[in-house]
């Protein structure tokens, strides 16, 4: 088997894993309470993956937090022994596991890319099927994802149920969204814009996040929780402010970094994926009759962040305090419109942590 070009390090396994179990009102205890009990029969599931969160590091994090993370740490049901047992922690097995509970060799996806010895070449985890349906959301449309998730267990079960996944990375979205999603959607780095597979596509035509949110540059308070900002080893620009704008290419032609890129290697790729698990969540109306729905929300940020800068990085820190303010939002916004109709159950995990930069 031959290295993967580009991937996710291989590290401890991750021991993240927090439920809120509750049927939530739309605002949160001012006072953090002991965990809530169960909902009986939720009308959502919400599974949020944090791309890259090393064990013990929400624990760590917990003062400065007081959004979505904080309330999951408060309210939730912590498990800090679950551990991935397979050996290649990366992005896309990740992803797939957490969804359906099984080890690569039966869920399919055993690394990013690799190199199938049946083709006699190198293979995406997210690989097109070549006679795979024109229309298909995700029906067999991808080839290496073989086994049932939760998401093909809840369709299965309730034809009403409705499955959708927004991701920051097309893998994050599609092994988690199960064969047969209603909608599966990722952010195009090359176009600064959310697509999906062929059948969904058309579906975020005309749709835009608000503008003047994003700015033309990511500056953050120096925090002594965090390394210097200035660290070596950290890929460059090293410290703040770093620019958002595109990169000018050395001609003046093409940009050297698209616009869409350097968004990605920053906090607000997950502010975008959170604005269209919003719109998902109005539009499809998630959560408000009894079939239960099930919206993966996979937040890509920290992993593009924490490849470049590391997991102890001002740029790192700054990214999970931002992520889990707006994540707080969202979460009010879920729990609001599934309160009616059952409630709402929320899962947090990590896809892998990572290792540490190398000290001075
Ligand atoms: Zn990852």
């Amino acid at each position: 088997m031959r290295v993967p070009k580009r991937g996710c390090p291989t590290v401890a396994p991750v021991a993240i894993l927090l439920a809120l179990m509750a049927t939530l009102a739309a605002a949160p205890p001012a006072v953090p309470a002991a965990p809530q009990r169960a909902v009986a029969r939720p009308s959502l599931i919400v599974v949020i993956v944090v791309d890259m969160l090393p064990s013990g590091k929400l624990e760590t994090l917990k003062p400065l937090l007081s959004g979505g993370l904080r309330r999951l740490l408060d309210a939730g049901r912590i498990h800090p022994a679950c551990a991935h047992a397979h050996a290649a922690t990366l992005t896309a097995p990740g992803h797939a596991t957490l969804l359906s509970g099984l080890l690569p060799r039966h869920h399919g996806v055993i690394m990013n890319e690799w190199y199938d010895i049946t083709a006699h070449r190198e293979v995406s985890s997210v690989e097109e099927r070549r006679d795979a349906p024109a229309d298909a959301a995700g029906h067999d449309r991808y080839r290496n994802l073989i086994g049932e998730s939760l998401a093909d267990l809840m369709k299965r079960s309730q034809k009403a149920s409705k499955v959708y996944s927004v991701a920051g990375k097309n893998r994050s979205a599609i092994l988690t969204a199960g064969h047969a999603p209603d909608g599966a959607f990722w952010y195009d780095e090359k176009t600064g814009e959310f697509t999906g597979a062929p059948g969904v596509r058309a579906r975020l035509s005309g749709w835009k996040p608000a503008a003047g949110i994003i700015p033309d540059a990511w500056s953050y308070p120096l925090r002594p929780e965090a390394l210097p900002d200035d660290y070596p080893y950290e890929t460059p620009p090293r410290v703040a402010p770093h620019s958002l704008r595109a990169e000018e290419g050395a001609s003046g032609g093409k940009a050297a970094r698209s616009r869409g890129r350097r968004i990605a290697e920053s906090p607000w790729l997950d502010w975008l994926t959170l604005e269209l698990a919003s719109k998902i969540l109005d539009d499809e109306a998630l959560g408000r009759d009894a079939a239960p729905d099930l919206l993966v929300v996979a937040l890509s940020a920290a992993d593009h962040v924490g490849h470049g800068k590391g997991p102890d990085s001002q740029e790192y820190l700054d990214t999970i305090i931002r992520v889990d303010g707006w994540l707080g939002d969202f979460m009010k916004r879920a729990a609001a419109a599934a309160a009616p109709s059952g409630g709402v159950v929320f899962a947090l995990s990590a896809d892998h942590g990572v290792v540490p930069l190398p000290e001075t």
